[in-house]
């Protein structure tokens, strides 16, 4: 059987090692870390940093494909690997995705609608672009963000060096604040032969800018703005030649979808495909990166929520349990910290 290559060692990279195991894949983790949440189901393990080179040469050739969990790897590495094997989704969409300033612009090529921003190198500029944008707005880091971090949000004029200091890293941007209704992603996979399938966009709703919950169906005012947020992801993924899943999350304003930011890869929002799609994103991911024929989309029952176990909230899991209905999926990872994702559990409306 084929062995599929996976960057970084966490709960996604574990629910696609299990994805891939079902199609009779073997996976073969590469992770800076010498063990995590993939590690339980995934057979082979490389331990070694992102940028050794000669690592990562041995790692694509001893894969059949590469795939990441994680989009916050240096491009040098995504090179090194591409010329030693099949990289999927490719360098051209992890180079725009990881990269806040460049997905912006490149949703504003295609016609896509962003909050306003401007990129932001030093103090200086940060002034000058909080005059042109106006308050409130949120400063974040171009890279390496995620579940909020990295981000400082700025509500007077006199918030721009507390702001700075607090994410003290160039480069930034200054995004404008957003007036939006309700938040949505977009999960969408493309195969390998260009074909692109949509799952029903959930509702998402974060608290401390991580997710806490995902629902479908989404309700009347996010559905009718999917075709729209549909109609750019489509363009985003054809101009990216992309092959997988991406997702992308939009806010649902007064004036259409708003594009808020992308991941090349499977994501939070998506877990629910689990048990609530006929395929789950992490099925089709692997389905897509090995050139296989797509899973159906569709929904499984009339509704499907999602809910985070996020540090402690792990603890309820008996509670959870002794709901017969429940689906509950634990990560395996040892101390539950502030903020940090231990599981989630998923229940259908049938
Ligand atoms: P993740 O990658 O884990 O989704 P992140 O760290 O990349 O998170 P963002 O998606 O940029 O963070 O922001 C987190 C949340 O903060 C958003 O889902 C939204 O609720 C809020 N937010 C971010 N940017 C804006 C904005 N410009 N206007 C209004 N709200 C925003
Ligand atoms: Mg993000
Ligand atoms: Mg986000």
């Amino acid at each position: 059987g084929a062995t599929i290559g996976i960057l970084g060692g966490g709960q996604l990279g574990r629910m696609i090692a299990i994805a891939a195991a079902q199609l009779g894949y073997r996976t073969h983790i590469y992770a800076p870390e010498a063990s995590g949440p993939a590690a339980d189901v995934s057979p082979r393990w490389t331990e070694a940093a992102y940028t050794d080179a000669d690592a990562l040469a041995r790692f694509a050739d001893s894969v059949d494909v590469v795939t990441y969990e994680f989009e916050n790897i240096d491009t040098a590495a995504v090179d090194v690997l591409s010329t030693h094997g099949l990289v999927r989704p490719g360098c051209k969409a992890l180079r725009v995705a990881q990269d806040r300033l460049a997905e912006k612009r490149f949703v504003d090529t295609l016609g896509g609608m962003t909050a306003p921003f401007m990129a932001i190198d030093s103090l200086d500029d940060l002034d000058n672009a909080i005059d042109r944008i106006g308050c409130p707005a949120i400063l974040k880091t171009n890279r390496m963000g995620y579940d909020g971090k990295g981000q400082a949000r700025i509500m007077v004029p006199g918030d721009s060096v507390g702001a700075w200091n607090a994410i003290h890293r160039a480069p930034a941007i200054l995004e404008g604040f957003v007036t939006f209704e309700q938040e949505f992603s977009v999960i969408a996979v493309r195969g390998a032969g260009g074909e692109i399938r949509f799952w029903d966009s959930p509702a998402n709703v974060h608290l401390d800018g991580i997710l806490a919950t995902s629902t479908v169906p989404a309700g009347a005012v996010i559905e009718e703005q999917t075709a729209a947020a549909r109609a750019l992801t489509r363009q985003l993924l054809d101009a990216l030649d992309y092959v997988g899943v991406l997702a992308v999350e939009f806010f649902a304003s007064a004036q259409g979808p708003v594009f808020n930011e992308m991941a090349p890869r499977v994501h939070n929002s998506g877990h629910w495909t689990i048990e609530g799609a006929i395929t789950s994103q992490f099925e089709n991911h692997v389905r897509a990166i090995c050139g296989l024929p797509l899973g159906d989309t569709g929904l499984a029952a009339a509704g499907v929520s999602m809910r985070n176990l996020i540090a402690d909230q792990v603890d309820q899991w008996p509670d959870i349990l002794a709901d017969p209905s429940n689906h509950l999926h634990l990560y395996g990872k040892g101390e539950a910290r502030p903020g940090r994702k231990m599981g989630h559990v998923t229940r259908l409306v049938i």
